[in-house]
């Protein structure tokens, strides 16, 4: 019997990918941007993407800031695609805000914290920004469903890292095997969830093949599943 029921939050309960694409919209149509000469929308997104990516991947190792990440990916986008690169700042402040402030839910997710809260305690474990998940958290509602929230640049601690893991098992006060993670990353949900000895649930929303390496006690393919999941079993 599961004493916590814990969740990852980006593409599992809220739709990062979704709130990404719209701040970065309303921020670029915000400073004009489609009215220079040459821009082009499809464009911006494949060159920002993975410049972005490599300023984010490395931004603990060089210690670099949140802030400093989108400045720099805005600044690097625009100078690769011939532009005045001195919009940068105000981009990168602009996106932030509205990035913080927007909040799209994956299908399913207001259902199943409504069934579970009550029942059981829930958290989160994020590899995010305190800043950003709280707040797109509070805009969604959902903020009140959760006991205890880790996030990464908040403890110090990123996933796959089992001692994120065993912080939020200590913060329950139960056993590793009185938990159960919930997430869509095999990378840094299962793998820190294994590790640390918690029954990982893998929502594997767009059905995914894993590989034989990944032995995930549940897979779901929607939410739903989740609910019916815990009050059905006898575990
Ligand atoms: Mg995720």
């Amino acid at each position: 019997m599961y004493k916590a029921i814990l969740f990852d939050l980006d593409n599992t309960l809220l739709d990062y990918t979704s709130s990404e694409l719209d701040a970065m919209r309303r921020a670029i149509d915000h400073h004009r941007l489609p009215e220079l000469s040459g821009f082009e929308w499809e464009t911006f997104r494949a060159v920002f993407a993975p410049i972005n990516w490599t300023y984010w991947s490395e931004r603990v190792e060089r210690q670099i800031h949140i802030s400093q990440v989108l400045q720099y990916s805005f600044r690097d986008t625009l100078i690769q695609m011939g532009f005045d690169p001195s919009l940068s700042d105000p981009l990168a402040s602009t996106y932030w805000k509205l990035f913080c402030s927007t909040c799209h839910v994956m299908e399913g997710a207001q259902n199943v914290l409504v069934s579970l809260h009550g029942h059981y305690p829930l958290g989160i474990i994020s590899n995010g920004i305190g800043e950003a998940q709280r707040a797109r958290l509070k805009t969604g509602g959902m903020d009140h469903y959760f006991d205890h929230l880790f996030i990464s640049d908040e403890v110090g601690l990123w996933k796959p890292d089992r001692a994120i893991f065993d912080s939020a098992v200590r913060a329950f006060g139960v056993d590793h095997s009185e938990v159960l993670f919930v997430g869509d990353s095999l990378q840094d949900d299962y793998r820190g969830a294994a590790s640390s000895g918690i029954d990982f649930c893998y929502y594997n929303s767009e059905g995914l093949t894993a590989g034989e390496a990944y032995t995930p006690k549940f897979a779901i393919q929607s939410l739903s599943e989740l609910a019916l999941l815990l009050n059905r079993s006898s575990f």
